[in-house]
């Protein structure tokens, strides 16, 4: 075990060891084998201190938050609170209040096409969004455009899963109101040129909706120094529970949208003859939260922080490296995605094997893998491929996962 922990180390100060010793779901065996878990742009696993931060809350304080008149409402309270300075300081968000609970990515990009949408979307006006975008960052704008009698325009991108920057600014001009990009690619691991996409959609004066689901578990984000106007991202990509997620946006705009959902809460007054909003962030949180959530997600960026973030990037590049190059030799193997600039992601196809048969074989292996369109069925369209394997990589995984995973393919190759 020792031997494995040293080669396993990509750098002198990351121990991925002691991380993997944090994550207990990682010990165990499935069919037979050690599990190799390279799901995790699906789902991450959790951390010890993410399931005791739960498990605390529902066995000392569970208690309804912001109304009660007792001491457990108020230690919810205190951490529901507290958890959003955790957020507001993890994204570099100016307030706490720009940080709004939603139910993840999918429910913040909802949220603003149909707050922000129907309200700054008019008739003729255009929506970019690029070929890589997952289906939740396409479908909320798709039924806006259609409702307001607005275009939804694809970027698009070149054969490497790059967008293609020429193409968008050539797109561009005064009637795009919002352009909406992933930070990373889940199907590709492409990491995209932000501050380029946004300096040129805030030149022709749109707003910019970033999709982080795929971004924040891999390296830090600083809203502020991206520029963007909206970034949302889900708690389970990033170590915490599933079922919550965040909504960042400016302050401006932020109050200058009506309400999503109606409900307790985010009333500052109600009655027959008319009802007055609360202020931000409760405007957009009706209703009784993901308390748990909420508390498990702040647990979730509490101990990332005790990490180095470097050391996890160099960590996690040493991985693709390694696998880029245990790819090189494996006969009939195609990567899909050759972007320069990738996190997390190793997407390929097998020849003459249908990406869910490898995905099977390799589970009967003990190898967790995604496998099909990935909810990105446009991008499968513009690539011209049915779908792929998707292995993705987080911090606790290991160069043994990856020699297990290219052992297994080989494997699977016998069979087809
Ligand atoms: N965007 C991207 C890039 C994603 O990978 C995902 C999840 N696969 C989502 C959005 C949606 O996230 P959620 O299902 O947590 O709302």
């Amino acid at each position: 075990m020792i031997a494995t922990v040293t080669k396993s180390m990509s750098n002198d100060v990351f121990n991925v060891q002691k991380v993997r010793d944090e994550f207990p779901i990682l010990d165990q065996e499935i069919n037979g084998h050690p599990l190799v878990y390279l799901d995790n742009a699906a789902t991450t696993q959790k951390p010890n201190a993410v399931i005791e931060a739960i498990s605390d809350y529902y066995r000392g304080y569970n208690s309804n938050v912001h109304r009660g008149a007792h001491s457990l409402s108020d230690r919810a309270t205190v951490a529901f609170e507290h958890a959003r300075d955790t957020v507001a300081k993890f994204v570099c968000s100016p307030k706490k209040e720009q940080v709004i609970w939603t139910r993840g990515t999918t429910e913040a990009i909802n949220l603003v096409a149909h707050s922000w949408g129907r309200n700054n979307i008019g008739a003729g006006d255009k929506i970019l969004v690029s070929t890589l975008e997952h289906h939740s960052n396409i479908v909320p704008w798709q039924i806006l455009a259609e409702e307001m009698g607005a275009q939804l325009i694809p970027i698009p991108i070149l054969t490497t899963g790059d967008i293609d920057i020429p193409a968008f600014s050539a797109l561009l001009d005064e009637r795009v109101k919002m352009v909406s990009v992933g930070h990373v690619s889940n199907a590709l691991g492409t990491v995209n040129p932000l501050k380029n996409i946004i300096s040129a959609a805030h030149a022709v004066g749109a707003k910019v909706f970033i999709d982080g689901a795929q971004a924040v578990a891999h390296f830090p984000v600083d809203v502020q120094a991206l520029g963007c106007d909206f970034y949302g991202f889900s708690g389970h990509k990033l170590f915490g529970p599933t079922g919550i997620g965040v909504l960042w946006g400016r302050e401006a705009l932020l109050n200058e949208m009506p309400p999503y959902h109606g409900g307790g809460e985010m009333i500052e007054s109600c009655s027959f003859s008319g009802t007055t909003f609360n202020v931000l962030p409760y405007k957009f949180e009706a209703g009784t939260p993901d308390i748990a959530g909420v508390i498990g997600l702040a647990a979730a960026i509490d101990y990332l922080n005790t990490l180095d973030r470097n050391a996890i990037i160099a960590h996690e590049r040493d991985l693709l490296t390694y696998c880029h190059q245990l790819a090189e030799k494996c006969s009939g193997l195609k990567r899909v995605g050759e972007a320069e600039n990738i996190a997390g992601v190793f997407s390929f196809l097998l020849d003459g094997a249908h990406p869910s048969d490898v995905g099977m074989l390799l589970d009967q292996q003990g190898v967790a893998v995604r496998t099909g369109h990935h909810c990105a069925q446009p991008l499968m369209e513009a690539l011209n491929v049915p779908g792929t394997v998707r292995a993705s990589f987080s911090m606790y995984n290991t160069r043994e996962d990856v020699e297990r995973f290219f052992a297994a393919l080989e494997k699977v190759k016998q069979f087809i």
